[in-house]
C-alpha cells in the first residue's frame, strides 16, 4: 500500500527554518515563523503560565479521562473571554462552548459539524486567508469560495468588493471572519464594518463562523473582540473557533475551544450533542494540561491580572514595533499601512526577488508572500532592516 506514496514537498515555512537555522550570520533576522517574539528573539513562557502549571502539579489528583467536551471550568472561562462578561447568549443558555485541540481543532470540528448539518456546505473565506484554512475546512468535505478582502495594490481592506462579493452568496452558505489580527495582512475590518457585515448576514441569512486565534494581541482583550460581539448580539446562529496559542503562549499545548451559538436553548442542547458526537468519532477528547492552565489562570484573580499584564505587554510591544517600522520606512515608501494594522502580520508589498535578495544578501527572512512577522523586529535590529529594504527597492 505504502509503496505506490511519492513523497511531498517540504511546507515553504519549515523549509524557511531550517534555512534560517542553517545561516550562521550573526545578524540575521527571522521575520517568517508565526509565533510571537520578546525582544531577545525568544517566545517564552508567560510566568502567570509557569506559576499555574506549579499549582497543577502540586495540586493534580488525577489523570483519569475529563470527556469529548473537555473541561466545564474552562468552557465556561472561554465563553466569558470570548462573549464578555455577562453575555446574554451564556444567560439563555444559547451558546455552549467545548474545549478543542489549539484552534485548529475547533475549526476542523466545526468543519465536520457543518457538513453534517447540510453535505454541500459552501464556506466563504477571505482572500488571501490563513493557509491552514482550506485543508482544515476544505479536508472535511466543504466547498470553498473565496471573497476578496486585501486590495494588494493599498494593502487595505478592499470592503466594497468584499460585500459584493458576499452579496452573492446563498442562505445558509458559512462565511468565515478572522476576529481580529487577520493573518496574513493585519487589516482588520472597522467596528462599523463589523456592523454592515452583519447586516448582510442578518438580511441573507448567512452563517458567520469567526476564528478568534489572536484576541488580546491587536488591542486588547475586549476591543480585540467588540466586532465578533456585535455579530454574536444580532445573529441566531453561528461557530466560533477560540485559541489559547498565542495570548497564553500556550502553541504546543494544544489548547483551544469551539463555540456554538444556536437560535434557543433547545436547539443549543441538540446541536451541542450532534457536536459532541463528532469530537468523539475524531479524537475523543481533548488534551486537558493547556486548558487547565487557562483555567486555573482566569479563575484566579491575582493569576489573571497577572497574565493581563503580560499580554498587555506583548500588544504594546507589538504596536510599538508596528510605529517605528513604519516610522523606519517613511523616507523611501509609504509604509503607514504597517502602523495601522494589527497583530502579528502584514505585507510588506515587495516582490518575490526582492524577498529572496533580503534573505541572500542581508540575512533577513521573511515568507515569500512578503509577510512578516512584526514581532520579529527589536529596535536594535529595526535600522539594519529598513536599510536592507531601502537597498532592495533602489
Ligand atoms: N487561525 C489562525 C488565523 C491562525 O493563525 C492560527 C495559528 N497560526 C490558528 C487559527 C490556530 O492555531 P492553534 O491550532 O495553534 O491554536
Amino acid at each position: 500500500m505504502f509503496e505506490t506514496l511519492q513523497p511531498l514537498p517540504q511546507d515553504p515555512i519549515l523549509q524557511l527554518m531550517q534555512t534560517f537555522r542553517e545561516d550562521n550570520r550573526p545578524d540575521k533576522v527571522d521575520l517568517g515563523i508565526g509565533v510571537y517574539k520578546d525582544d531577545a528573539g525568544n517566545t517564552p513562557i508567560m510566568a502567570a503560565v509557569h506559576e499555574a502549571e506549579r499549582r497543577l502539579l502540586e495540586g493534580e489528583t488525577t489523570k483519569s479521562y475529563v470527556g469529548p467536551a473537555g473541561s466545564t471550568g474552562f468552557n465556561s472561562a472561554m465563553a466569558e473571554l470570548i462573549l464578555g462578561s455577562n453575555s446574554p447568549l451564556v444567560r439563555d443558555g444559547r451558546v455552549s462552548v467545548i474545549q478543542t485541540p489549539g484552534g485548529c481543532g475547533a475549526l476542523r470540528m466545526a468543519a465536520e459539524f457543518l457538513r453534517l448539518c447540510k453535505a454541500d456546505t459552501k464556506v466563504w473565506v477571505s482572500t488571501p486567508t490563513w493557509a491552514n484554512h482550506l485543508p482544515l475546512l476544505g479536508g472535511a468535505g466543504l466547498t470553498i469560495r473565496e471573497y476578496p478582502y486585501l486590495n494588494p495594490e493599498t494593502l487595505q481592506v478592499d470592503f466594497g468588493a468584499m460585500l459584493e462579493t458576499l452579496e452573492r452568496a446563498d442562505a445558509g452558505d458559512v462565511v468565515l471572519l478572522h476576529g481580529c489580527c487577520h493573518n496574513p495582512s493585519g487589516a482588520d475590518l472597522s467596528l462599523a464594518q463589523w456592523q454592515e457585515v452583519t447586516s448582510l448576514i442578518q438580511r441573507k441569512g448567512l452563517l458567520p463562523f469567526v476564528d478568534m486565534a489572536y484576541q488580546g494581541l491587536g488591542e486588547g482583550l475586549d476591543a480585540d473582540a467588540a466586532g465578533l460581539r456585535h455579530l454574536a448580539s444580532a445573529v441566531p446562529e453561528m461557530l466560533i473557533a477560540g485559541s489559547c496559542s498565542k495570548n497564553f503562549g500556550l502553541y504546543r499545548e494544544r489548547t483551544g475551544a469551539l463555540a456554538l451559538v444556536s437560535e434557543t436553548a433547545t436547539v443549543n442542547a441538540a446541536a451541542t450533542s450532534q457536536l459532541l458526537s463528532v469530537i468523539r468519532s475524531h479524537y475523543s477528547m481533548p488534551p486537558a494540561h493547556g486548558a487547565s492552565i487557562v483555567e486555573t489562570i482566569l479563575g484566579d484573580d491575582d493569576l489573571r491580572a497577572q497574565w493581563q499584564q503580560e499580554l498587555n505587554g506583548m500588544c504594546e510591544r507589538i504596536l510599538h514595533l508596528r510605529h517605528a517600522f513604519a516610522g523606519a520606512l517613511s523616507s523611501f515608501g509609504d509604509f503607514e499601512f504597517i502602523a495601522r494594522q494589527r497583530g502579528m502580520f502584514s505585507f510588506l508589498g515587495i516582490s518575490p526577488e526582492q524577498v529572496g535578495r533580503l534573505r541572500k544578501e542581508h540575512g533577513i527572512y521573511m515568507l515569500e508572500s512578503s509577510r512578516v512577522n512584526v514581532a520579529g523586529l527589536n529596535d536594535h535590529v529595526l535600522p539594519q532592516v529598513a536599510s536592507a529594504l531601502r537597498e532592495v527597492l533602489g
